[in-house]
């Protein structure tokens, strides 16, 4: 299947602190990111805080201009197109973030926040009048509370309202960073329900960001793992989650909870030591191997490759990949 969106050599290179050698270099908080997003499907794009994965989802929807790659949506590459030929993508093209009350502005009513984008598109008013309606419907609100403020809703309900504005311009893509994260966990797997039965109805294809593999698990097709910067592992969900090849998805995915107690109390953990290192000062060879339990010397001196692994087609940047 063709690509929706294909990114190529993604980097993003933030200026170190003033007055160092650092300053020049510059910070690399995103390195050498590739991946696709076909039509429809949702990419889980996960791993711990500063890996680079906000980052990288403000660069997919153009929030932020990379230093370095691609990023091609229906085959036009959006980092070198003007703000002018910028504006029909955009509407394709669009973000939620995590914190829903953050990104809805407090002094408009929830008819003027999801009208805006279409306001913004030059619907007619009429026009926008009705989708907005009807939006408020398909993310499970109700028209009464079109009149209301955004403090008058719960967490869950105001990151309703953000998918409806995020929705109303009919996006092939959503990137959505961290949505569930700062909502209550038996509200997260309402709004991922509802985000997937979005999917289903109108095609529409995510990046959905995480740190934790356990929010993502369901609602993924592919899934993403991120590291200081770079993806590390890459693949079908089942691959990934049944069968990790890299050490770093091993240890975040035995960190999730099974359903089953048995095999619950059965399960080792795999404890990684210390915190993720600052990119600006990112370790030699492989940057995992100061907390890898598998690292031998060829790690400390050769950064692997992201290749793919023996018999299958998720692809792993590691010397000695699990079989
Ligand atoms: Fe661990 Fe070495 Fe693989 Fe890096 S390359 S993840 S240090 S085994
Ligand atoms: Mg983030």
């Amino acid at each position: 299947m063709t690509a929706l969106l294909t990114v190529r050599d993604l980097g993003m290179t933030f200026p170190g602190p003033r007055g160092t050698l650092r300053r020049q270099a510059g910070i690399k908080a995103v390195d050498g990111v590739s991946f696709e997003v076909r039509p429809g499907e949702t990419l889980g794009l996960v791993g711990e805080s500063g890996c680079g994965k906000s980052t990288t989802g403000r660069m997919l929807v153009r929030l932020l201009d990379p230093t370095a790659g691609q990023v091609d949506f229906r085959g036009q590459d959006i980092t070198r197109t003007g703000q002018r030929a910028l504006r029909p993508l955009r509407s394709k093209l669009q973000i939620i973030f995590q914190d829903p009350f953050a990104s809805l502005n407090p002094r408009k009513t929830v008819q003027q926040i999801i009208a805006a984008p279409l306001r913004a598109q030059g619907t007619a008013p009429d026009a926008v009048r009705r989708e907005v309606r009807e939006l408020i419907e398909l993310v499970g609100l109700a028209p009464e509370h079109l009149e209301r403020y955004p403090h008058q809703f719960s967490g869950g309900q105001a990151q309703r309202i953000g998918i409806a504005r995020a929705l109303a311009t009919r996006p092939e893509l959503v990137v959505a960073d961290e949505p569930v994260s700062a909502l209550d966990v038996s509200i997260q797997a309402q709004i991922v329900g509802l985000m997937e039965r979005l999917q289903r109805e109108l095609g529409v294809a995510y990046v959905f960001i995480a740190h934790d593999l356990a929010v993502v698990k369901h609602i993924s097709h592919r899934v993403a793992v991120m590291y200081l910067g770079r993806i590390v592992e890459i693949g079908d969900k089942q691959e990934v989650y049944g069968n990790p090849a890299h050490p770093y998805t091993k240890a975040l995915l035995s960190a999730v909870p099974l359903p089953d107690p048995a095999a619950e109390r059965a399960r080792e953990r795999i404890v990684l030591l210390g915190d993720p290192p600052s990119p600006a000062n990112p370790p030699s060879g492989c940057t995992f191997h100061p907390r890898c339990p598998k690292a031998q010397d060829v790690c400390r001196t050769e950064p692997p490759l992201l290749q793919i692994t023996a018999g299958t087609t998720r692809q792993a940047a590691c010397h000695f990949p699990e079989a």
